[in-house]
């Protein structure tokens, strides 16, 4: 129905993530009934962003600037580095304005099962700023899953002979991943409560 240009856009949009078929060809139809003012907007913004945005040399984020505009905020504590496993976990607390130090994105956690060693992240630009002596401390944000726990204890691990001083946020708060499902007091009471 509606030829094969219609046929794949549908498909493309059914691959989104939290979108099905359903609701991609709602989204579909929607955009369609206005071309000029939704869908070719859309077009733009999805090629200018696939052209620009990159992880961040530093700390892994996702910007078009490299480093990061997080990394390059001169307001923000650059003393206190705050190790999230995904860059969603970093928009969530952000999001919460609970936190104004910088962040280290790892890209996954440490995984027997899953197969994930310690070189499938990204350590080293963390090892390295740690290692530069300006940083005061550390805190792991990580799941609180078995690979969560493994990749924090990898992390201390690794960290200790810089002397750098290395907390975790409050034990059984369900961060990491599922930290954006968190409200911002959760998250605020989360940090504060991290030794
Ligand atoms: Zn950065």
């Amino acid at each position: 129905m509606g030829g094969p240009e219609l046929e794949s856009l549908i498909q493309m949009f059914a691959r989104v993530p939290g979108l099905g078929p359903r609701s991609a060809r709602r989204a579909v139809l929607k955009l369609l009934q206005n071309p000029a003012g939704r869908m070719l907007p859309l077009a733009q913004a999805l090629v200018e962003a696939a052209r620009a945005v990159r992880h961040c040399a530093l700390c892994g984020n996702m910007d078009s600037r490299d480093p990061c505009t997080i990394c390059a905020d001169d307001k923000r504590d650059h003393a206190v580095i705050c190790v999230v496993e995904t860059v969603g976990d970093l928009w969530a607390l952000e999001r919460a304005h609970v936190y104004n130090g910088l962040y280290h994105v790892l890209g996954g956690s440490l995984s027997a099962l899953g197969g994930t060693g310690p070189d499938d992240l990204n350590l080293a630009p963390l090892l390295d700023r740690v290692g530069a002596g300006d940083v005061l401390e550390v805190i792991l944000a990580l799941s609180a899953t078995v690979d969560g726990a493994s990749t924090a204890h990898y992390l201390v691990d690794r960290l200790a002979p810089s002397g750098v001083r290395v907390t975790r946020v409050a034990q059984g708060v369900p961060i990491g991943g599922a930290l954006d499902v968190l409200d911002d007091g959760t998250l605020a009471t989360a940090l504060r409560a991290r030794r």
